[in-house]
């Protein structure tokens, strides 16, 4: 169901844009740009429906394990890899398997809002439809804008504006426009990079609730620095580190509640607790 040529039409019961969730599994993952070497053998495996955080200092590798869990990293020259990534057992980097494919199935939310400014709040959520090879009529698309901002916490406050461009959007509502576009292709898996980052706290909490919505439709991969928010929203959390000058590891990875009340090692007790 899942194929470049499916409609709205054949999509799960219930919810019409929801995709299946799956898990996402990283096998023995290393990274280099150039020579440099950014990540060694990282694993972990991010169940279906459920949040998995990761958490780390900064530079540790976190971004780029987030990109090549959906492929992105391709889109940087000097980006290589080593390693697998299977989405529910089927490598992601098969030859044979395209990767606009990955790339539709795993949605990805940055820091940054990064609507497009110019567009319309509606045109915002469809824009992935044509680009992904999905179609649907128009009265298929005003339904999916609806799900899909509603699914973002975002049908609310903008239901009356939708020809506004995504550009007049406060940050907070900008993020959840992306979340919403990001949904409208059905993806499996949510790869967001520090969604809160650059959002006020009353916008982050916002976020926070919708992923909490959306947890169990779709499985969440969620970078962040703050560890309130890992504690708040995940149900797995790894913890990154790159010590002086070694590439990125994950010192540990286990449940939430674990992670933070029955740390195994002291770094990530250290961590965790904000002594470094
Ligand atoms: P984090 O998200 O944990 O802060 P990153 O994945 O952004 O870490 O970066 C990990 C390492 O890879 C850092 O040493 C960073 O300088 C390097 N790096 C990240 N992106 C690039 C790039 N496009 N080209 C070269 N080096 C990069
Ligand atoms: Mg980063």
């Amino acid at each position: 169901m899942t194929d470049a040529t499916t409609t709205f039409a054949d999509a799960a019961p219930g919810r019409s844009t929801a995709g299946t969730p799956a898990t996402l599994e990283a096998e023995a993952v290393s990274a280099w740009f150039g020579d440099h070497k950014v990540l060694d053998r990282v694993s972990l495996t991010m169940p279906a429906r459920e949040v998995t955080a990761l958490i780390g200092p900064s530079g540790c590798g976190k971004s780029t394990f987030l990109r090549i869990l959906n492929r992105m990293h391709e889109l940087i020259a000097a980006a290589s890899l080593a390693g697998r990534v299977l989405l529910d057992g089927q490598d992601i980097y098969d030859r044979g398997r395209r990767i606009t494919q990955a790339r539709r199935q795993i949605g990805m939310v940055f820091q940054k809002p990064n609507p497009f400014p110019a567009m319309s709040l509606y045109d915002n959520v469809v824009a992935g439809l044509k680009l992904n090879g999905i179609k649907a009529t128009r009265s298929g698309k005003d339904d999916l804008v609806e799900e899909c901002l509603t699914r973002a916490g975002l049908w609310k406050e903008v239901k009356d504006r939708l020809r506004q461009p995504g550009g007049a959007l406060s940050g907070g509502q900008q993020q959840r426009l992306c979340i919403a576009r990001s949904l409208a292709v059905r993806p499996r898996v949510l790869l967001m990079d520090e969604p809160c980052s650059a959002l006020d706290p009353t916008s982050t909490r916002r976020i926070e609730e919708t992923i909490a919505e959306l947890s169990g439709e779709v499985t969440i991969v969620i970078v962040t620095h703050n560890m309130q928010q890992a504690a708040r929203v995940s149900d797995n959390c790894a913890f990154f580190l790159a010590e002086q000058g070694t590439p990125g590891v994950i010192v540990e990875h286990g449940p939430t509640d674990a992670m933070f009340h029955s740390p195994q090692d002291p770094r990530t007790s250290d961590y965790v607790n904000g002594r470094f």
